[in-house]
Formats: C-alpha cells, sequence, structure tokens
C-alpha cells in the first residue's frame, strides 16, 4: 500500500509519492508523533548566539590538572598524542569494565550452568531489540510508528543495554547520519577503527559536534511521554535494569549463585552488548562493500548484522535511513530486529512502517552503487568466450 504522505530525501534528492511505501498505514493519526518528521530536520530558530553561550558553558569543563599531567606525560614519554582532552572517568569506567570482564570471565564466569548462558542470550537480545528497534528505528529514524505499549517494552529493553539516555542516542545519531565522517560526526570514522567503536566515549567532544548537536530538532523525542519518563529516571532505570533484574533472575529462579549470576549478566553480558552496538559504528563503516552509494563510506558487513540483529547492512541504511528493516533484504537470520518489528506489526502495535520502492533503490543502486548488488550483472562474463554451438555437438 502505498500513502506516502511523507516527503524524504535519498542523497539530497526529494522523492515522489511513489518512492515512499508504508505497510501497515494508519487510518488516521491516533497517538502520531510529529507525522512526517524523518528526524533529520533542524531545530527552529538557533542563533548563533545561543551556539556560541552553549559552547562557552560546555568550554567550562576542563580537565584536572592530574588528568592533565598524566595526558601530557603519555604524550612525552609514550609518544602517544590525542587530539582532544582525555575524559579519565570514561576510561577508567570503561576500561575497567572490560579488564574486569576478561580477568573474571576465564576465572568465573566459564563455570556458570546453560540456563545462566541462556538467560544471558535473552537479555542480551531483549537489550539489542531496545537499541535497534527502539533508540535506532523507532526513535531516531521515525522508521515506523509504535503504540504505547511496545514504546514501553522497547524503552524499558534499552534500559537493559546500560548505555547513555535515550535523548543523547537519539540525538548523538542524528548528527552522525546528518554529518557522516566530518568533525560533527560523534564517531567520526576517518579517525580510525578504535576512536569511532569505543575512543569517541573516552576523548572530548569536537566543537562541531557539540554545536550541531544543538541544533538538532529533538521536539518529537521530548513530546513522547515514555522518553520524558526514562528522562526523568533515567539512572534508576538504567540500574534496575541493566543490573538488578538480569542478576537476579538466575539467582532467585534457576539457582545460580548470586556472585556467577553478577558476574554474567552484568559484565560478559553487558560488555558484549556494548561492543556489538559500537562495531556498527567501527567496523561498519570500515570494511565491507557498497552496492547502494560508493561515494560514502558506511558499507555492508554481514558479521556486524548477525552481532547487531541486523543493523551491519549500513551501506543501505545510510541511504535510506528511513527503511524500518534497515536493510534492502529482509531475511530474518541477519536481521533479528525486522522480525520482531514485524510480529509487532501483525498484532498492531507498530504501523506505518516505511519502506523504499524497489524502482528506487534500483535506481539509486544503478547510479551510485560499486556494482556489487546481487543483482547487478558480472561484468566480467562478457569475456568469457560463448560456446561454439559447432563445437559442443
Ligand atoms: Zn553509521
Ligand atoms: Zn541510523
Amino acid at each position: 500500500m502505498t500513502v506516502a504522505t511523507t516527503t524524504e530525501t535519498v542523497s539530497g534528492t526529494v522523492l515522489s509519492a511513489q518512492d515512499v511505501n508504508m505497510k501497515n498505514a494508519s487510518a488516521k493519526g491516533g497517538n502520531d508523533l510529529n507525522n512526517n518528521f524523518n528526524g533529520m530536520d533542524d531545530r527552529q530558530g538557533v542563533t548563533e548566539k545561543d551556539l556560541d553561550d552553549y559552547l562557552h558553558n560546555y568550554n567550562k569543563w576542563k580537565q584536572s590538572r592530574a588528568g592533565r599531567a598524566l595526558q601530557q606525560w603519555i604524550a612525552d614519554y609514550l609518544g602517544m598524542r590525542f587530539d582532544a582532552e582525555i575524559k579519565w572517568k570514561n576510561v577508567a569506567m570503561i576500561g575497567g569494565l572490560h579488564l574486569t570482564t576478561v580477568v573474571m570471565f576465564f576465572k568465573y564466569v566459564w563455570y556458570s550452568t546453560l540456563t545462566t548462558w541462556l538467560w544471558g542470550i535473552f537479555v542480551g537480545g531483549c537489550a539489542g531489540l531496545g537499541v535497534t528497534g527502539g533508540a535506532h528505528r523507532l526513535w531516531t529514524h521515525r522508521a515506523y510508528k509504535a503504540k504505547l505499549p511496545l514504546r514501553i517494552i522497547l524503552m524499558c529493553f534499552y534500559c537493559m543495554s546500560g548505555q547513555n539516555s535515550l535523548y543523547d542516542w537519539v540525538r548523538d545519531h542524528r548528527i552522525h547520519h546528518k554529518y557522516s565522517e566530518t568533525d560533527a560526526d560523534p564517531h567520526n570514522s576517518n579517525r580510525g577503527f578504535f576512536y569511532a567503536h569505543v575512543g569517541w566515549l573516552l576523548l572530548r567532544k569536537h566543537p562541531e559536534c557539540i554545536k550541531k548537536g544543538q541544533l538538532i530538532d529533538m521536539s518529537d523525542v521530548l513530546a513522547d511521554p515514555v522518553i520524558q519518563f526514562h528522562q526523568r529516571y533515567f539512572m534508576a532505570l538504567k540500574i534496575l535494569f541493566t543490573f538488578i533484574v538480569p542478576s537476579m533472575i538466575p539467582w532467585m529462579f534457576l539457582g545460580e549463585p548470586l556472585y556467577l549470576s553478577f558476574l554474567a549478566n552484568c559484565l560478559l553480558r553487558y560488555v558484549l552488548t556494548l561492543n556489538f552496538t559500537w562495531l556498527v559504528n567501527s567496523a561498519a563503516h570500515i570494511y565491507g562493500n557498497k552496492p547502494y552509494d560508493s561515494r560514502i563510506r558506511p558499507a555492508e558487513n554481514k558479521a556486524v548484522s548477525i552481532v547487531a540483529m541486523g543493523e551491519g547492512w549500513h551501506n543501505y541504511h545510510h541511504v535510506f535511513p528511513w527503511d524500518y528493516k534497515a536493510a534492502e533484504m529482509g531475511h530474518y537470520s541477519v536481521n533479528v530486529t525486522t522480525f520482531w518489528l514485524d510480529v509487532f506489526a501483525k498484532i498492531g502495535w507498530a504501523y506505518d512502517l516505511k519502506e523504499p520502492s524497489k524502482e528506487l533503490v534500483s535506481r539509486t543502486l544503478q547510479k551510485y552503487g560499486d556494482g556489487t548488488h546481487i543483482t547487478t550483472p558480472i561484468g566480467n562474463l562478457k569475456e568469457v568466450p560463448e560456446q561454439d554451438p559447432l563445437k559442443s555437438r
């Protein structure tokens, strides 16, 4: 069904109504939040002075004297220079978490029961869906609409991932799409794999990124009562869903000692969830082919798609960020998120699922693709000599 009430763009081109398909289109608005909004607009009425004031305030943050001295020491004696101040608190937290996880994994976690492992996979899957189906496809890109029960479920699942607040996540990801691979991109992959993966959380943001973040229109996100609730109780929800619920259940109902349950769920599972999300920003921006647009860095990466529940088809996603599948093909084995969104669409909790028309995808890949799309004829075949019909007799 084609009901395109929305105007979208692909590489700067305004699309016609036939270019956008919507599945399960709603008869009328209902609880729609910003019906035609695609998450990529600028806020209205922000002046240069507003930005300067904000930046001035932001710049009041300074490294401690000890932190500055340590960074200087690293530069002088180890030769490692960074182009921004190191956030030592984040280094200690993220570094400490990873180090402890590796040590504890070999010492204890390895010995937890199969049920605890399965529970960890289940919690990891829920957390992943909260990030991919919630923070990413729903709140950032408005690729579909969700009724209240689904928004609540996705918000709770998102809290299991233990990441930044939803507001910060959405803003950062909108900047990432709008200013990919520039100074304004929070995890600019031109600064290397490590920076795009986790380094961006350990260093001070580039001023251009802070400035552009202020310009992003977040009114739709702030208007959602589910996000308002999340924002108000962010830390309590994070502690509850990332640490308490995942570690209490195996202890209370599955006979696992509390310490093992905690280590398996609050360390190993947490660290894996974080890294699987980060791989989309690092690996999927560096390794893979580009069937839809060879001019951009994001690429198609199957391995990332498997661990990130369908988010590794990143060349496609950056060309059509408003497609609810975040991929052209909907094979569920490498796009678990799409499977769940289709299930929720069946029961009516997800609707107005947006997709580009087949013609638009085909036009785009023929014009800009690198020739690796499955439908692209293999040019080399022309060089294979045609079989001589006389000889084959
Ligand atoms: Zn990206
Ligand atoms: Zn995206």
